[in-house]
């Protein structure tokens, strides 16, 4: 999500007659798009701000925008007096307000819902991944999650905005489609014939656009993952087999105590009908180890499921305790050496298990997406339907999707050759 807001406040500036710089000390606007769902990634936000601030031009104007905006509202212009603007999530499309009024101090936290999406600059050209948030803001109010305070409520995007935008990012250059969302398997929206849309009726009629060839979604929620969205693994090939469920705990106990009131049962058997839709499908989760009152046995019970499931690629965390979050003020809180040990522990499980699966693809052949060329220009990334980052010797004319042949894999990527 925060890849898209960037890519629409680069698009705004361009709009306004700005260019794209990294060298901070020649911009004249200095911008971070900032992510609160951990309080590391907060911390690095202000000790950001106090390096731009001391490196930048002093007529230049900063700011931040973005969730951890919308988290410390007037106390970031507190902390870094001479900041320019405090933009939450929803408000960043008033950005043009500051620049039209250098000498002001604009700050707006206000969950605007979708308004920004009617006001944004269109994108004259698409990256060959397009992604295209279809809902902002959740509902669910995971115990842990600052999330339903800096995006607010749960709002799904006119069906017709959503495959508007889609369209026009084929005609400019998509070749993926990424639709994003909070909790983005609870799309749904009515019309004003009272005909409702869901996130199955978004993917099929992107099938249908010639240009598109790689379909995917992210971040499911398991009780949104309904039939009718499971059958389009069965029949829309475009789908990648590729998807990100998070369970978070293996331990029932720690479920119910993060208000993720899904059984394990659930959640098994969804895999269950995925893997008859798509048996070559592939699942990803994110992990929190050291919610209140995990137990040893809690603990092994997390790391009994990742070997069950077999998740490919997955995003594993300590428990952070967020600001307006009810397990902050649990009782029974991990001490962080406890949560350390906890996360080497799943982090060698889920690394023994994604090595397992990328060594199994090793003599296979996949059509692969390029992504661009590595740090060193001398490789070109091309990512797999099962997002796995590909390496392949540079060449000319490389072509946007390939096929890829995988000769060797390690634990983060897989070596190939162009067919
Ligand atoms: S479903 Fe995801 S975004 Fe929503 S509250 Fe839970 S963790 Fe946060």
């Amino acid at each position: 999500m925060n890849v898209y807001d960037g890519w629409r406040i680069a698009a705004m500036l361009e709009h306004h007659g700005f260019v794209r710089t990294d060298a901070i000390p020649d911009a004249d606007i200095i911008i971070l798009n900032t992510c609160a769902v951990r309080a590391k990634a907060t911390d690095k936000v202000f000790s950001a701000l106090g390096r731009i601030r001391r490196a930048k031009k002093p007529s230049a104007l900063f700011g931040i925008v973005g969730c951890v905006a919308r988290e410390a509202g007037a106390t970031a212009f507190r902390r870094i007096p001479d900041l320019n603007f405090v933009l939450g999530p929803q408000s960043y499309h008033k950005l043009p307000q500051i620049i039209e009024n250098p000498d002001a101090r604009l700050l707006n936290i206000d969950l605007g819902g979708l308004e920004k999406f009617d006001q944004l600059p269109q994108m004259e050209k698409s990256p060959l991944v397009a992604y295209i948030p279809i809902q902002e803001g959740c509902n669910h109010c995971c115990t842990y999650c600052i999330v339903p305070y800096t995006r607010g409520r749960e709002l799904s995007r006119p069906f017709d905005d959503c495959l508007r935008e889609t369209l026009h990012a084929a005609k400019t250059g998509a070749i993926e489609i990424c639709f994003l969302g909070q909790n983005v398997n609870g799309y749904k929206y009515t019309d004003e014939n009272g005909k409702t849309y869901r996130l199955s009726d978004l993917i099929r009629e992107t099938a249908k656009i010639p240009e598109i060839m790689r379909i995917r979604f992210t971040s499911s929620y398991p009780t949104e993952m309904t039939d009718d969205l499971i059958s389009m693994f069965a029949t829309e090939p475009k789908l990648l087999p590729f998807l990100n469920m998070p369970i978070q705990s293996g331990s029932q106990s720690i479920l119910t105590k993060m208000n993720r009131p899904y059984s394990l049962e659930l959640y098994t058997d969804i895999i269950r009908k995925l893997k008859i839709a798509r048996p070559d499908i592939q699942i990803s989760s994110d992990f929190i180890v050291g919610f209140p009152g995990e137990s040893d046995d809690d603990f092994e019970q997390t790391m009994k499921i990742a070997q069950q499931i077999k998740y490919i690629n997955s995003y594993s965390f300590k428990y952070s305790p967020r600001p307006h979050t009810a397990a902050a003020i649990m009782p029974d809180q991990i001490p962080e050496n406890i949560k350390a040990e906890r996360l080497a522990k799943l982090d060698n499980l889920l690394n023994e298990i994604q090595r397992e699966f990328n060594n199994s693809c090793i003599d296979k052949t996949f059509q692969c997406l390029l992504e661009g060329p590595d740090k060193t220009g001398r490789h070109l990334i091309y990512r797999t339907p099962f997002m796995q980052q590909c390496i392949v010797d540079t060449c000319n004319n490389a072509p946007a999707l390939a096929r890829v042949k995988i000769t060797a894999a390690n634990k983060a990527s897989l070596r190939g050759k162009l067919e």
